[in-house]
């Protein structure tokens, strides 16, 4: 892969696995922009600081290796913690303060730029890939799939971590959450214009891939 693949889309779209999946098959980088609004809510809960401010001081080191995207903060390993329900009933009001934007969207690019520099290309997934972080990206998909599909999809992965919880609070989360991401002030959830957009709602993993594979210029 030469340059950015730009993978939007609401959460339980499968964004997460595509993206890693997508970038190990094309061995390029891959960026979890989510991991970095969780880990700097992880912060805001934890010190009980201002968000602009947390997201200024915070040190967020992130590996963009497909098979090990880790997440660190302030020197330690948070992948697992900052996927907890406390992060994720808080981190749409944190990912909507501007300044966290801007401090964040400024660390992905460099992030971007290293990597395009490194190995030449990189999958970045997030909301605002294809609108803000990466306009000019190589190629930009946005992920949907029906409500009811994401629901499952989520509970699926919270069983897997040892978590449970209902698939309908699930499916209140998953829209709960849409709905403060796409309505926020600043850059909301939103299809670029010149991204495709692929329906997962009826495709396996393999499914997805192999649409995604067959669009990337490689
Ligand atoms: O992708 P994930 O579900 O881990 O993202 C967690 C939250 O981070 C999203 O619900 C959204 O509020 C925020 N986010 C964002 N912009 C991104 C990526 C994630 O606002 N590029």
């Amino acid at each position: 892969l030469r340059g950015v693949v730009a993978l939007d889309g609401p959460s339980g779209t499968g964004k997460s696995t595509v993206a890693r999946r997508l970038a190990g098959s094309l061995r390029s980088g891959y960026l979890d922009t989510g991991a970095m609004y969780r880990a700097v809510t992880l912060a805001v809960l934890r010190t009980g600081g201002d968000p602009a401010a947390v997201a200024a001081s915070a040190r967020l080191e992130l590996s963009t290796d497909p098979t090990n995207p880790t997440v660190r903060l302030d020197g330690v390993d948070v992948s697992t913690d900052i996927r907890g329900p406390e992060v994720t009933l808080a981190v749409s009001a944190v990912s909507a303060v501007p300044e966290v934007r801007q401090a964040l969207v400024r660390q992905q690019r460099d992030l971007i730029a290293s990597a395009l520099r490194s190995i030449g290309g990189i999958v970045v997934e997030g909301r605002d890939i294809g609108t803000v972080v990466a306009p000019d990206a190589a190629l930009k998909v946005y992920l949907t799939a029906s409500p009811d599909a994401r629901a499952q999809r989520r509970s699926r992965q919270d069983v897997a971590a040892g978590r449970t919880a209902s698939v309908e609070e699930t499916l209140a989360d998953v829209q709960r959450r849409d709905r403060l991401d796409s309505t926020r002030a600043v850059s909301p959830l939103r299809q670029a214009s010149d991204a495709v957009e692929v329906d997962t709602t009826e495709l396996d993993l393999a499914g997805v891939l192999a649409e995604l594979l067959a669009m990337v210029d490689k």
